[in-house]
């Protein structure tokens, strides 16, 4: 019986005979159904024109994405310590050369992912490397394909010794951020998904209730976004794409871009 992902997000469903009739993660209003009506695919058909890419990004850090980009095209990263790995985000496909890779690099002890939207094929990657997966309490609803090692942690959780994934809001009540202080030479980096989003103009971040719909954020939450990323220290801030990563300074570019969009909200131009 397959486990059925939505061509559109990506996101896999719990083990069933014939798809789902709708993926709930795209008919909310912050995602959309693909423009062809709702469509459902398998990893294996995934596989057949995809590979999975495992590339560093800094010491430590491997960006996990497919190539060629599949659904939301994100790329999930790879955090290495000494205590074992956590994957940060997911994606929808596990092929036989990633999983040997990141079994070189030793595995993964435990999944976290910044929001339902990359939910992906997250609970396979847990049953090939025996991980656990830790979602917040806030985003229960969102998860689409429940499994035993999935493990609810409310505001803040520690995957592993000297990593923090903290519930930080926004785009998601449960929208997370990894704290990863080893980062940056040991300055510390922020793996944010799109909780917090690197734009293109990569000294600045961005905050959305929905980015493909282009619903935006009140002021209290974005301020809330910034107050609760400024408990941890970071000089780096990796997005959910490749490339998409602020390489210095981002705690000081995750105040200015909320104080920004503030400014804008209330009509204030530069
Ligand atoms: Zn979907
Ligand atoms: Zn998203």
């Amino acid at each position: 019986m397959p486990a059925w992902l939505c061509v559109t997000c990506g996101v896999q469903q719990r083990d069933s005979a014939e798809p789902p009739e709708v993926c709930p993660i795209c008919a909310d209003e912050r995602q959309y159904v693909g423009w062809g009506g709702q469509r459902w695919t398998t990893m294996a058909e995934i596989a057949a024109d995809h590979a999975l890419e495992v590339r560093e990004e800094e010491p430590g850090l491997f960006g996990v994405g497919m190539q060629p980009a599949y659904a939301i095209g994100q790329r999930a990263l790879l955090v290495c310590t000494p205590h074992g790995n956590v994957l940060w985000d997911c994606t929808s496909l596990l092929d036989d050369a990633g999983l040997a890779r990141i079994g070189e690099l030793g595995g993964i002890a435990a999944i976290c992912i910044s929001h339902p939207h990359f939910y992906a094929a997250s609970v396979e990657f847990a049953d090939a490397f025996d991980a656990r997966i830790l979602l917040p309490r806030a985003d229960q609803e969102w998860i689409q394909r429940p499994s035993p090692r999935i493990e609810l942690f409310e505001d803040e959780a520690e995957p592993l010794p000297g990593l923090t994934v903290a519930r930080i809001g926004g785009h998601f009540d449960g929208a997370a951020v990894l704290h990863w202080p080893a980062g940056s030479d040991g300055r510390g980096a922020l793996l944010t998904g799109d909780t917090i989003t690197v734009v293109q103009d990569r000294d600045w971040v961005g905050f959305m209730w929905s980015y493909p719909n282009y619903i935006p954020l009140d002021e209290a939450t974005v301020l809330e976004i910034a107050r609760r990323a400024e408990r941890f220290t970071f000089d780096r801030v990796y997005g959910g794409w490749w490339g998409r990563v602020v390489v210095q300074d981002g705690a000081a570019a995750v105040r200015r871009s909320a104080d920004r969009y503030v400014a804008r909200l209330h009509g204030e131009r530069p």
